[in-house]
């Protein structure tokens, strides 16, 4: 059987989601997951559109073993320079290089023209496999690319040495009949394509971003291009857990095989929504929480007399089964870091210390603590790790019919403790009014929104804000029994997002 390699761009274009800013230990996190799923290739960033992300692809090419890591960069001499330098201390490094080709990128995206584009594919590429061993080059906006021109592009790519030929649906255009039919086409125009990989990247504006990398299988693509949960720009991209389940249970039709660790789906896509805050719905396919689930009576009938009957795919093929941990206030660190490790998380040395205390405070007031309360503190404290500012104590008075009042101490690493008071409008707003005062940084809240983890009175709660700092918005989480605490921990996460200066790529990219 053919044998399918599966690109995950979670820590690229997934990051690129509106909203989520990941830090270098979170994306670190995502990464040794990844590996665990035995993905083919990580995407681990775009090096030159910051210090953080370059950190980052560096740190996960040197520390993760197992896929290859790859680094995104415009066909520009810097890009490609900044992300060999971060992409090298991998063992399987590579290089991705892209450039709009449909008119209308050549035009308004890059100012340019075809005959410019052609050179600069070729010098770009050329230049990108005199320093990695492989070399991906991706066309964007390829589905509305004239086929003759794009041929041409592609022929040049590959006469410079590209390993791996990325055909991008960058806004989510085309539809599996006729994705298919064009990639038919431009194998027929650009036969030396055969030797290298044909890869796909397709997005989900008409939400046939799955339909459509599964069609580029069909007609001989290689390698598909997803990310955990679908998450990337605008709605997204093809998710992995879909691409996966369907070339998994489906291997009769599609005739080839993937190398993802199925089991470790249910644990990869829990998270990564913990770490990003973005949201599975209920009905999600494969990952969502009712999917294994079998409410009505006659169905519940045929799946109890043979799980067949409903069922195409089994809760143990996708690791869901495996969730039956209940530690307790007697249990020790040891059993913390196993329990952790089983859920995907890799804590270690101050990390784990510090989601130890964690653990000890709620496990004091909690009977049992599970599988999801240890997957909110240990998402909740990689996030927290590179923050200058941290909350120290709180206090709130509010009652009805009156003004809520609260009084906080925040110290910062370099400058020394900050105690302030504030009124507000309930005891959440005067606890960001005080935050504001003692950090002396202003904020506006846009959105806020509270969960309970688990059920019961004494369930943990968290808490996710979004904020805007000078017109640009950042995210923050917070995890306590405690809500206003939770929603004040939030609060502080994202003044440090915005103080560490996260921001995403301003560019366009495939
Ligand atoms: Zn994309």
């Amino acid at each position: 059987m053919r044998r399918v390699e599966i690109f995950d761009t979670t820590l690229r274009d997934g990051e690129q989601s509106p909203g989520i800013s990941l830090s270098v230990e979170e994306k670190v996190e995502i990464a040794y997951q990844l590996a665990r799923l035995k993905v083919d290739v990580i995407e681990a960033g775009f090096p030159i559109t910051s210090e953080g992300d370059f950190e980052s692809v560096s740190r996960i090419a040197a520390e993760v073993d197992g896929p290859t890591i790859t680094g995104l960069a415009r066909v520009h001499e810097a890009d490609i320079v900044r992300a060999w330098e971060a992409v090298q201390w991998s063992r399987r490094p590579r290089i991705h290089t892209f450039v709009g080709t449909s008119d209308l990128h050549i035009e308004h995206q890059m100012q340019s023209d075809q005959e410019d584009i052609l050179q600069r594919t070729g010098e770009a590429v050329r230049h990108a496999k005199s320093l990695a061993p492989e070399v991906e080059f991706s066309p964007m906006d390829a589905t509305r690319t004239e086929i003759g021109y794009l041929a041409e592009v592609v022929r040049i790519a590959v006469e410079a040495g590209a390993d791996v030929v990325n055909i991008a649906d960058t806004v989510g255009y085309t539809t599996p009949v006729e994705f298919a039919a064009f990639l038919r086409e431009l194998q027929e125009r650009v036969p030396e394509l055969t030797e290298r990989t044909l890869s796909v990247h397709c997005h989900d504006d008409l939400g046939l971003a799955v339909a459509n990398s599964l069609a580029g299988v069909v007609v001989g693509a290689g390698q598909i291009e997803v990310a955990v949960n679908g998450i990337g720009e605008r709605a997204g991209n093809a998710s992995l857990e879909e691409v996966v389940m369907a070339l998994a249970t489906r291997g009769d039709h599609y005739g080839v095989e993937v190398g993802t660790e199925t089991r470790q789906i249910s644990n990869t896509s829990r998270l990564v929504s913990n770490i990003t805050g973005y949201e599975i719905p209920p009905n999600k396919a494969i990952v969502g929480r009712n999917a294994f689930a079998h409410e009505s009576g006659i169905h519940q009938d045929g799946v109890l007399k043979d799980r067949r009957t409903f069922e195409i795919m089994t809760p143990e093929d996708i690791g869901l089964e495996g969730n039956n941990i209940f530690l307790g206030k007697h249990s020790g660190r040891h059993a913390l870091k196993d329990a952790l490790e089983e859920l995907g998380y890799s804590l270690d040395g101050e990390v784990l210390k510090r989601a130890f205390v964690r653990f000890k405070e709620i496990a004091d007031h909690k009977k049992s603590v599970t599988a999801a309360d240890l997957e909110a503190i240990a998402a909740d404290e990689v996030g927290s790790f590179e923050g200058k500012f941290v909350l120290g104590s709180f206090r709130v008075v509010a009652a009805t019919g009156r003004q809520s009042r609260a009084a906080v101490t925040i110290s910062h690493a370099e400058r020394g403790t900050f105690e302030a008071e504030a009124e507000g409008e309930g005891p959440v707003d005067s606890v960001f009014r005080a935050i504001d005062a003692a950090t002396s940084i202003k904020g506006r809240l846009t959105d806020f929104r509270t969960d309970a983890v688990t059920g019961g009175k004494d369930a943990l709660g968290e808490v996710r804000v979004t904020v805007e700092f000078e017109d640009r918005e950042y995210s923050g989480r917070g995890l306590s029994q405690d809500v206003v605490e939770a929603a004040a921990r939030a609060y502080v996460r994202a003044v440090n997002v915005y103080t560490a200066g996260r921001v995403g790529a301003a560019w366009a990219t495939p």
